[in-house]
């Protein structure tokens, strides 16, 4: 029986690159590494399955916005069927991938009612759309899993149009924003497509979205805008405000991100790590030295609700049993409690392995609700699939296992 792959070891060194994107920039406030370790890592884990449909919904949406579609449809109808048709072609992709197969179907792995309600907010979209007659091909949708290049151009540019590019090397800053209009010689709309939602519990825009188009506005400027209008665009369309204040503001974050981060320089991952409950969306977890350190920390210590950190767990190898739901996997953590994972694919190969090895699992679902005084404890019943037959727990389709 093959036994689970090794866990990756540890990134130590990143090189800064020249250039930051705008879309990532909210993300390397809060950790550096997260976003300039992607392209060292030599294994991810998979994207979430929100990550994917959101990458979809967005293609669906920018294709409409294009006027991608056939003029006999409505805008509802012609969401509808491509909707369907980006979904098949992003499953095709996630089923000839091991790490991404149990994805498929992407409405199961969601939740079907969160699909709906997914579908059905875009549909609302869809219907008010304008017709603008272009009624081209449908581009295909890109590769899901693809790590982001960082290549692009490196000399100033301002774009029109939809995924139009925006170069500002004096202030290191390239990325691509959904849609750039021009609307009077030398003014800018720079428009940016959100699938998920824009508000925060306070009823303000998301900050990182707000920071991206920012970003994008001193971008523009920069490469010549004369003056720029920030448009965030989900159910409906949001202004950002962009004036002396709001310049002045995202100029001196920068200025201090690039100071710490210099073009070309290599650095060691140690510094640039720094682990928190947004360890939650990063793919780098196996291959983070200090995430590995502090994970064990923050199971032992309520978090508030919202800051919990990932589903994951690692320790020595006690027992393996094999029963008719799978494998049953008892674990001593690191703060030496019993931890049992249960329904694991034995195709994983656990029983192979031998007591007293190392063994970590990321992106596990909870057994268990463990809240204590309004905050939630790391549980210490996990499982792969569910025992309930996932009439109320859901299986863990993004699970990755490796042996230390
Ligand atoms: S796992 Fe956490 S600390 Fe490590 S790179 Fe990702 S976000 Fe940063």
């Amino acid at each position: 029986m093959t036994r689970p792959p090794p866990l990756p070891s540890s990134l130590e060194r990143v090189e800064v690159p020249a250039f930051f994107s705008p879309s990532r920039f909210g993300a390397l406030g809060r950790c550096k590494l997260s976003v300039l370790g992607e392209r060292s890592a030599s294994v991810l884990l998979p994207p979430g399955v929100h990550a994917l449909v959101g990458t979809l919904v967005h293609h669906v949406r920018r294709e409409l916005s294009e006027g991608h579609w056939k003029a006999e449809l409505s805008q509802e109808q012609a969401c509808t069927l491509l909707l369907a048709e980006v979904t098949q072609q992003a499953e095709a992709q996630l089923a000839r991938t091991t790490s991404t197969a149990a994805l498929v179907p992407l409405n199961e792995a969601m939740g079907f009612r969160a699909w709906e309600l997914r579908e059905l907010r875009l549909r609302r979209w869809a219907s008010r759309l304008v017709l603008k007659g272009k009624n081209g091909p449908v581009r295909p949708l890109g590769d899901l899993l693809a790590v982001p290049t960082g290549q692009g151009p490196d000399t100033p540019r301002l774009e029109t149009g939809d995924e139009a590019w925006l170069v500002a090397p004096s202030v290191r800053l390239r990325g691509r924003a959904d849609r750039i209009e021009q609307t009077v010689p030398g003014t800018f709309d720079i428009i940016d497509f959100k699938s998920g939602r824009l508000h925060d519990e306070e009823g303000q825009l998301l900050p990182d979205a707000t920071l991206q188009v920012r970003l994008y506005a001193l971008a523009a400027e920069e490469a010549g805008a004369g003056a720029v209008r920030l448009l965030l665009e989900g159910d409906d369309r949001h202004h950002v405000p962009w004036g002396d204040t709001e310049r002045g503001e995202t100029r001196a974050l920068l200025r201090t991100i690039s100071k710490k981060l210099p073009a070309g320089k290599t650095l060691g991952t140690e510094d640039l790590a720094e682990p928190g409950p947004h360890c939650r969306g990063c793919r780098l977890r196996p291959s983070c030295r200090r995430y590995l350190d502090w994970g064990p920390n923050a199971w032992t210590h309520p978090p508030l609700p919202g800051q919990e950190p990932p589903l994951d767990v690692w320790g020595t190898l006690e027992r393996v049993a094999t029963g008719a739901r799978g494998d049953t996997v008892e674990l001593r953590d690191a703060n030496g409690h019993l931890v049992i994972v249960d329904g694991v694919n034995p195709a994983r190969g656990l029983g192979a392995m031998a007591a007293g090895e190392m063994v970590y699992f990321f992106e596990l679902e909870r057994t268990e609700d463990r809240r204590a005084h309004g905050r939630v404890v790391h549980p210490r019943n996990f499982h792969e699939s569910p025992p309930d037959g996932g009439r109320r727990l859901r299986q863990a389709r993004s699970l990755q296992v490796f042996r230390g």
